[in-house]
């Protein structure tokens, strides 16, 4: 264990004398844990709840929440007021970030339906329709996580979903934090399943006989939840789709001259307070030893005034700075590390937005923090971690809706695509296919 009064440092890299193996192997996200350990103690739970239902999830809620006075695994709409009593203050913040993230998520609405006239009387569309019943799952039992619910409240709100599940381990006493109760009853949730870990997504999954059975389960979650949502979507018993693969938080902040010290430190700061799992990395362009000790200098001193000092330590000692020329260096390796947030503290942050290729989130110039975009500017929060932002987005409208395509012809349409597809079912040899066309253009020309 380090010293409490050990300089809080980063590792530094340089680009112009480290080897790409160097710099790749240093950026490395962390291993996770072997899946198959933690399959062995969800499968069992999963089973359970499965079989025996209600029952199975309340002993499970009473051993891991230690919530023996809990008797019922669900609480419905509409939620009692003094649940979610809170200080006027919260409920303004909370008012304030719902409302930004609404607005967003709504400008995501596809007004109109897609539609396209390939051919002269072939017309093809394209619309979209909500996904009638979502589990979101907000994780902790002790911590407080309004701003996860919100983030995934809104926007199934926003998209029409008809019923929307919240999920979260109870404190204690049986209880829900009444932030959680606020956004649940203002995204009009229909129930809280006061439950946590894989008991709650199997609940979610299969259904219960008081939790309703939903088309998808999105939200962060730890190692346990994140299995189980892996292991329900792989079950077609369940019919259970997921959002996508969670892994600890990250960023990655470029920053140059035009860079504020202490701005920079902050920003690294409030993703290393995370979790020590948290991966922190700095991109620093052309910036004297000076300049760099200007922010380690401030990253240690804003570090030892935080009340998590002790997370920060542990994921700072496993992050990195690499020394960089130019912005096209940085964005090089930005693009190749794919950061589930990326800050851009550099001169002209706007124009250089158009070379990120793979990011979560973009937080662009010294007036924008991550933490705006964590609880109130409007973007969502739930982001691919783990180098997923090269083929996943983060939680967004699309997330809570499924597209539907649709064709229609007129007759003229089926005389100029019928040969292209009758050829095609030549070719497959599936005659019916065939059929279907010939026997309507037959039709056609007997009139
Ligand atoms: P959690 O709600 O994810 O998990 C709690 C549940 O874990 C318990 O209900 C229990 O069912 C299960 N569990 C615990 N020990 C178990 C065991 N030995 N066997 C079987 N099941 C067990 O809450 P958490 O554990 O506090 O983890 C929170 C996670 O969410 C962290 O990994 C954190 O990184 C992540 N997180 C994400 C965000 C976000 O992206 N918005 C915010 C905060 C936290």
């Amino acid at each position: 264990k380090k010293a409490a009064s050990e300089k809080i440092t980063m590792k530094v890299l340089d680009l112009a004398e480290a080897s790409t193996e160097q710099i790749d192997a240093a950026l490395k996200r962390p291993s996770q844990k072997s899946a198959d350990a933690i399959m062995k103690i969800i499968v069992p739970i999963i089973d359970d709840v499965r079989k025996n239902g209600d029952k199975a999830v309340l002993s499970y809620t009473h051993k891991f929440e230690k919530a023996t006075s809990l008797s019922s695994p669900v609480l419905r709409a509409p939620f009692p007021e003094a649940l979610m009593q809170l200080p006027e203050e919260t409920i303004k913040a909370i008012d304030v970030s719902f409302e930004n993230i609404r607005k967003f998520h709504a400008a995501q609405k596809e007004e109109k339906p897609l539609q396209v006239e390939t051919m002269p009387g072939v017309v093809c569309s394209r619309f979209s329709r909500p996904i009638e019943a979502v589990g979101l799952y907000v994780p902790g039992g002790t911590a407080v996580l309004p701003s996860t619910a919100l983030m995934l409240g809104v926007p199934a709100m926003v998209a029409g979903c008809q019923k929307i599940v919240l999920a979260s381990p109870p404190r204690g006493d049986g209880s829900i934090t009444p932030e959680i109760v606020y956004v649940a009853h203002k995204v009009g949730a229909e129930s809280i399943v006061l439950a946590g870990g894989a008991q709650a997504v199997a609940a979610m999954a299969y259904g219960t006989e008081s939790v309703t059975k939903v088309d998808k389960i999105l939200g962060p979650g730890n190692q346990f939840v994140t299995a189980a949502k892996m292991y329900v979507s792989n079950d077609t018993n369940a019919g259970v789709g997921i959002d996508m693969p969670a892994g600890p938080s990250e960023v990655l902040v470029i920053a140059d001259k035009d860079a504020n010290p202490a701005f920079v430190a902050s920003d690294l700061l409030s993703q290393a307070e995370h979790g020590v799992d948290s991966q922190v990395i700095l991109i620093a362009i052309d910036l004297s030893d000076a300049e760099l000790a200007a922010i380690e200098d401030e990253l240690h001193r804003q570090a030892m005034e935080l009340p998590r000092v002790d997370i920060v330590r542990g994921s700072i000692a496993h992050s990195l700075t690499v020394k960089v020329k130019t912005v096209d260096e940085a964005m090089e390796i930005s693009n190749k590390y794919a950061p589930e947030h990326l800050i851009l503290q550099i001169k002209d942050a706007e124009k250089a937005v158009e070379k990120v290729m793979n990011a979560g989130s973009v937080f662009i110039g010294e007036w924008t923090p991550e933490s705006v975009g964590d609880y109130s500017a409007g973007v969502n929060h739930s982001l691919p971690t783990y180098g997923y932002a090269k083929q996943y987005s983060g939680v967004n409208l699309a997330s809570f809706v499924k597209h539907i395509t649709s064709s229609n012809l007129t007759a003229e349409g089926l005389r100029n695509v019928g040969d292209a597809v009758m050829q095609l079912a030549k070719v497959e040899e599936l005659e019916a296919h065939r059929r279907a066309v010939s026997i309507r253009l037959d039709h056609m020309n007997r009139k």
